[in-house]
């Protein structure tokens, strides 16, 4: 089953619990706009190589286009159509005035000289420039992209239309147009949904320890993962006892601090290194993927790629709370398995949200010449993913349902609303 048929599997189930018209459930079903092209790029040897690349637009009822560009070898058209779909109820479901779009190009870019993937990500924002720009679709980071290829890409466009635009995409460098809180800005939204999700356990008597004796396990190490452990550790004081990238798994019983995730980070980030290739001072025991997801933990936050917990070891998970920070980690089948078991899923378009949510706020400081500080973004921020999160527990219990059909139902019932008030043209 394709990615995308498991999104409309979710979308389906929410459009039931609330009764949404099918007129506006078929429109809703299907992406506006969808782009695919194939580009040539000169490579250092002096060869020539023909990519492929999509960049796909949802919906735009609510605003401009607005989601990532990943760089893998498994991208598909479909997955970013999947994608682009989970963008645009993460936009709603956190108000931000957006709609929902993705992009990806199908390539290794570990296996690129800095010059190779330079050329490439200039010459693929050069071929997809035709349905983007500020006010139409506003690109970002994603799988294996970073603020440096924002910075290209921002450049490409600046320098095709002739003048600086800041506004293009978002995910920049700080000197160039950056917003504060920007790169840690995914992690620090799971680290609010994770706080918040614990105090309602708490108050339905699921969790009864206190956070220090809470132990969490993260799979990924990438910027999402990796904020995600440091600031569940360092702010939330819990014990963040196991974490991996796709090289291995580490595990530490009494839990990693904050010190000791911030040197593994920064290990990693100065020698573009894996969490295998490691040899700093801190001591862990390696474990694999597949153990990761299945320790006995309390949290478990998946926060690297799509289709990691399935029903092959949904029934194995132990934790009792899930928060999402990858976009569609667990498959329809497992999400059963798992809401039957009784545990608390925190959806992936919620709380996964703060990076775009952030995103946003770089574009409006970017239009307005006005950057704000690290403070204000971080309360705008908490602000914005504490309402999110609330409402989708008072949804969830208002329509008796589990929490990712509840996110869906307020999403959607936002994208609907402006659908509707918008009339359908001509
Ligand atoms: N790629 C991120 C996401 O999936 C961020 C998108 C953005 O900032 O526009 O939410």
């Amino acid at each position: 089953m394709s990615l995308f048929d498991n999104a409309l599997k979710q979308f389906d189930k929410a459009c039931k619990v609330m009764d949404l018209d099918p007129d506006l459930q078929a429109v809703l079903s299907k992406p506006k706009r969808e782009l695919t092209v194939n580009f040539p790029v000169k490579m250092d040897d002096g060869s020539i190589r023909v990519f492929t690349g999509h960049r796909v637009q949802h919906n735009i009822a609510r605003g401009p286009a607005k989601g990532g560009i990943r760089y893998h070898q498994d991208v598909t058209l479909d997955e970013v159509r999947a994608l682009a779909f989970w963008m645009t109820w993460k936009a709603a479901v956190v108000d931000i005035p957006y709609g929902g779009g993705k992009g990806g190009v199908t390539v290794n870019p570990k296996e690129l000289s800095d010059g190779e993937l330079e050329r490439l990500s200039r010459r693929f924002f050069s071929e997809i420039q035709v349905i983007i720009g500020e006010d139409r679709d506003i690109p970002a980071p994603d799988v294996n992209t970073n603020p440096q290829i924002m910075a290209w890409y921002m450049d490409t466009y600046s320098m095709n239309v002739g003048h600086s635009v800041l506004g293009i995409v978002t995910g920049k460098p700080l000197d160039i147009g950056g917003s504060m809180g920007r790169t840690e800005a995914t992690g620090r939204g799971v680290r609010v949904c994770v706080e918040e999700a614990v105090e309602y356990m708490r108050e339905k008597g699921k969790i009864n320890k206190k956070n220090d004796q809470l132990t969490v396990a993260i799979h990924g190490f990438g910027n999402v993962g990796s904020y995600a452990a440091l600031l569940t550790a360092e702010e939330l004081g819990m014990k963040v006892v196991a974490f991996s990238d796709s090289s291995t798994g580490v595990y530490k019983e009494d839990g990693f601090t904050p010190a000791e995730i911030k040197d593994i980070m920064d290990y990693i980030s100065a020698r573009k290194a894996r969490l295998d290739d490691y040899e700093g001072e801190v001591n862990f025991k390696k474990i694999s993927n597949d153990e990761l997801l299945t320790l006995d933990v309390d949290i478990l936050i998946p926060a690297a790629i799509e289709n990691v917990i399935t029903e092959k070891n949904a029934k194995d998970v132990k934790a009792k709370l899930i928060v999402e920070g990858a976009n569609g980690p667990i498959t329809p089948e497992a999400d059963e398995i798992l809401n039957e078991k009784g545990v608390l899923i925190v959806p992936d378009f919620l709380a996964n949200s703060g990076g775009v949510t952030v995103s946003y706020f770089e574009w409006v400081q970017g239009l307005q010449h006005y950057f704000w500080e690290l403070e204000d973004v971080r309360e705008a921020l908490h602000k914005k993913m504490k309402n999110a999160f609330w409402s989708t527990i008072r949804t969830m219990e208002k329509y008796n349902t589990d929490m990712r059909s509840a996110a869906y139902v307020i999403a959607i019932e936002r994208v609907a609303t402006a659908t509707k008030l918008r009339g359908i043209y001509p």
